[in-house]
């Protein structure tokens, strides 16, 4: 609960952050952390409201959806009882440095003090346990000490794989991971940039993972370099976690020039590079983007959400000569609508990092709202050199259906671009996987299980995250990782007694 007066005494202190024209020269992280003083007395600001939906989840969108236990953890850094704090952390999230960083938190959206103030610190504190956690050498390995001798196969290595295996291991079952990339970490480590989430950090808590018996195995994708059903002869359960990465694609006039690209395979290949300059890796084969730079050119970012802003940030880090992005939906209020009420996350107007490094740098906000791009143009070669909009409205329809998107005449433009980033969202598993267990699927396309028992309609096949979900966040695939584990050593143990 903090300390009962001191939302009266302290004004919130939000995570400092280096400064734009300074982080945009490099690829390290651009969060800082608060002194402990003032981390101290923003745990204090949490203020026994009685109710603390912040830590709920239940509200659509609202809360957090892995239960962190945030009053009991603000009021032991409030009191400077880190050790408990961390323990109290772990208790329901396996990746707190994870979240800490790029959790969007929701939980800040439904603190109670948000009705009257800005909201407690919630995710600053979050990932100050954690890292002092780390620096303090509290975090170690600790293998379960019986082994329960039930064999499990995790097809997948993002947040929801990793924390199902995490889960599982600890339960005492064998857990092997497989994963299709050269490293691990899922969209951890090949869609979130470095700058919001530096790659040893997902590195280390992978180490401390096979430190405690997890076995973890990439290039190696399941259902083409393995046979799925050789995974359910092999083990006693599988659990799907394999993500929703099928892109939402632009089939307009010149999708095919040369520049056009779906924003992952400029996220992905950045950060491949990144690493393997780093550890004087050559640029493998098999699954990975080539190298894309954004480097003296004209970039536009088609959608906005965080892929695109992180192809933002990535087209900066590169020195592009221009960078815009285009929207289809109308710049949201900067203030929650009557009809998006507290607990609620609030859908307003914010502005991320990609989109202040733009400012700072050429002087403006890249985004334009209500956009529709007509065509792309290229030149004799098959290179993108510009592309052709017009503004739109949603004109809502009189039959109660959704509204129509309509263009306003005379508002035509042409864009000089040589580079852009398709990242339009998701549309479902990319994965023969499912197809080859005959697991069933949702309308979506996504695995059809049911939320709380994650089982699919194989007997020992269950499934998790952005793969049974659909393309949501971190903190989901995490919540939904622990709910598989949980379900499938029921099915395996007849009973269990994990979280
Ligand atoms: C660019 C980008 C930025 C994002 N930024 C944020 C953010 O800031 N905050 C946030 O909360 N969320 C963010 N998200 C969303 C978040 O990353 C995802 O919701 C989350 O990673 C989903 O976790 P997952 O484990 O279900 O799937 P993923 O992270 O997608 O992991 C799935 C893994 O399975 C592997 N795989 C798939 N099929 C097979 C197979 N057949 N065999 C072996 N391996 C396989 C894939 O290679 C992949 O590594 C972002 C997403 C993107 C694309
Ligand atoms: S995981 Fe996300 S929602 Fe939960 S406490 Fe941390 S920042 Fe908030």
């Amino acid at each position: 609960m903090g300390k009962p007066t001191g939302f009266l005494e302290f004004e919130r202190q939000p995570f400092p952050e280096r400064p734009p024209l300074e982080r945009i020269q490099d690829w390290n992280e651009f969060h800082l952390h608060l002194s402990t003083q003032d981390l101290q007395e923003q745990g204090a600001r949490c203020m026994d409201c009685g109710i603390p939906f912040c830590h709920t989840g239940t509200m659509p969108e609202g809360g957090c959806p892995i239960n962190n236990l945030i009053p009991e953890w603000n009021d032991l850094v409030y009191q400077n009882r880190w050790r408990e704090a961390l323990d109290r952390l772990h208790a329901t999230n396996n990746f707190p440095e994870f979240t800490g960083r790029v959790c969007p938190a929701p939980c800040e959206g439904s603190c109670t003090l948000g009705l009257i103030d800005p909201p407690v610190t919630i995710k600053s504190i979050e990932c100050a346990i954690i890292d002092r956690g780390f620096e303090e050498g509290w975090v170690v390995a600790e293998p379960p000490a019986v082994r329960t001798g039930k064999k499990v196969a995790v097809v997948g290595s993002g947040p929801a794989g990793l924390a199902c295996a995490d889960q599982l291991n600890t339960a005492g079952h064998t857990v092997t991971v497989y994963e299709r990339a050269d490293r691990i970490g899922g969209l951890l480590m090949y869609g979130i940039p470095n700058m919001k989430l530096e790659k040893e950090r997902v590195e280390r808590r992978v180490d401390l993972m096979r430190a405690e018996g997890v076995t973890f195995i990439t290039n190696c994708e399941v259902g083409k370099d393995i046979p799925a059903d050789s995974l359910l002869h092999e083990n006693d359960a599988v659990v799907l976690c394999g993500g929703a990465t099928n892109p939402r694609d632009l089939p307009i006039e010149g999708r095919e020039l040369e520049g056009v690209h779906f924003a992952m395979e400029f996220l992905h290949g950045n950060t491949k590079e990144l690493l393997d300059e780093k550890y004087g890796e050559v640029q493998g084969e098999g699954f990975s983007y080539p190298y894309i730079s954004a480097e003296g050119k004209d970039v536009i970012v088609i959608g906005g959400g965080d892929t695109g802003n992180d192809c933002l940030g990535t087209s900066m880090r590169h020195g592009c000569k221009s960078v815009n992005m285009f929207e289809i939906l109308p710049k949201p209020p900067p203030e929650r609508a009557a009809s998006n009420p507290w607990p609620e996350w609030p859908n307003i107007f914010r502005v991320d990092y990609g989109h202040a490094e733009v400012d700072a740098r050429f002087g403006q906000d890249p985004r334009t709202f209500l956009i529709s791009t007509k065509k792309f143009v290229g030149d004799e070669h098959g290179r993108l050199k510009e592309l052709h909009t017009v503004l739109i409205e949603w004109v809502p329809s009189e039959n109660g259906q959704r509204p129509q998107l309509r263009e306003v005449p005379g508002t035509e433009k042409v864009w000089p671009a040589q580079l852009v980033f398709l990242s339009m969202g998701f549309l479902g598993p990319e994965n023969p996987v499912l197809d080859q267990l005959g697991v069933e699927r949702d309308a979506r396309s996504n695995a059809q299980a049911e939320y709380g028992s994650f089982a699919t309609n194989v007997p020992g096949v269950f499934a998790a995250g952005d793969m049974r979900r659909g393309q949501s966040l971190v903190v989901w695939a995490i919540n939904e990782g622990r709910g598989a584990a949980r379900e499938c050593d029921r099915f395996l143990m007849g009973e269990t007694s994990l979280p």
